[in-house]
């Protein structure tokens, strides 16, 4: 059963697919989502699933005043809601972007009389309407637009304000994923140095998890030193040991026919940081490093 009040009505401008994700929640919770898609027969599938479709653009942002855009980057929002009214409208931008993206389509928005809010999310389309999958999405813009859909946007996944700086949402989604390839590499490596020798790759997998679930300890630590710029007390794992043990990765890496291109910048950037001042930093936690890295 729909029910298609203001309070739960809105528009959805993408049905790629994430977008289709989202439509398919909040049409399982009762909504009528508005859809338009740049390649139309992706939103007749939705609308023998309960949808209502707009032919354009225009049309759909002119249904409602909650407008959800997930396209596929930021130009693409621009060249679809181009030339269109957007007076009074209340526009999340689910699409991926930079923070400074983030902040241009803001005040890009305002200008035509709209609040607005950026997200980023982190999930991929088959944990959107999955809460136990643990997917969400980063918000932050106007918390007054937020505030107002909060029940809406939650429908899909969790939801998590991060402050009005418009940039912000997209700047966690992107500390998050470059974390995350940071691990893949470490983990890509690690794959490499055995394949060929007699340790099947499921047999190692337990082993990492276990142990990239030990090192998580690493986040907290970090976090505390660069607020404190403490980075001496209570090592026990100092810089200039672990400068000296890097040679033992990358002499491995060599005997094994791998190459170290992924794991190399880091273990440079331990080597400078050391070689800069071996008596002020070789007692140092390898925090340390990451204040060699803002230019
Ligand atoms: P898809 O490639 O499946 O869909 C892209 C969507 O953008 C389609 O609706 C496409 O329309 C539309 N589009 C592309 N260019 C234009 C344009 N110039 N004008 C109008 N519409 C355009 O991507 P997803 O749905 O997976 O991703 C959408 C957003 O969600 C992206 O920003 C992505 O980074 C983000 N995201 C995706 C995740 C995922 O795992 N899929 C995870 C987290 C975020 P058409 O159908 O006509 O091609």
């Amino acid at each position: 059963m729909t029910d298609n009040t203001p309070q739960n009505s809105l528009t959805l401008l993408g049905l790629g697919d994430m977008g289709t994700a989202l439509a398919r929640t909040w049409l399982a919770a009762g909504h009528r989502p508005t859809v338009w898609n740049r390649t139309a027969a992706k939103a007749e599938v939705l609308a023998a699933e309960g949808a209502v479709t707009a032919a354009s653009p225009a049309e759909a942002v002119a249904a409602n005043r909650l407008v959800v855009v997930c396209l596929l980057d930021d130009a693409s929002v621009g060249s679809a809601l181009d030339g269109i009214d957007l007076t009074g409208k209340d526009i999340v931008n689910l699409t991926t972007g930079t923070p400074a993206e983030g902040r241009a389509r803001a005040a890009w928005a305002e200008a035509r009389g709209a609040r607005f809010v950026d997200g980023g999310i982190m999930a991929t389309p088959t944990m959107i309407g999955v809460p136990e999958a643990g997917g969400y999405v980063f918000y932050s813009g106007s918390r007054a637009l937020f505030d107002t859909h909060r029940a809406t946007l939650e429908v899909p996944a969790g939801a998590r304000f991060v402050g009005e700086d418009p940039g912000h949402a997209a700047l966690h989604d992107v500390a998050l994923l470059s974390a995350m390839y940071g691990m893949f590499a470490g983990v890509s490596h690690a794959y490499a140095l055995t394949e060929g020798e007699d340790i099947a790759p499921e047999d190692l997998a337990p082993l990492l998890s276990e142990w990239l679930g030990a090192m998580g300890f690493f986040i907290g630590n970090a976090a505390e030193r660069l607020t404190s710029r403490d980075f001496t007390s209570g090592v026990v794992s100092n810089l200039a040991m672990q400068v000296a043990g890097s040679g033992t990765l990358l002499r491995t890496a060599e005997e094994q026919g791998v190459s170290a291109e992924l794991i190399s910048p880091y273990l440079e950037l331990m080597r400078s940081r050391l070689t800069a001042d071996p008596a002020a930093h070789g007692g140092e936690d390898t925090a340390g490093a990451i204040t060699l890295l803002k230019r």
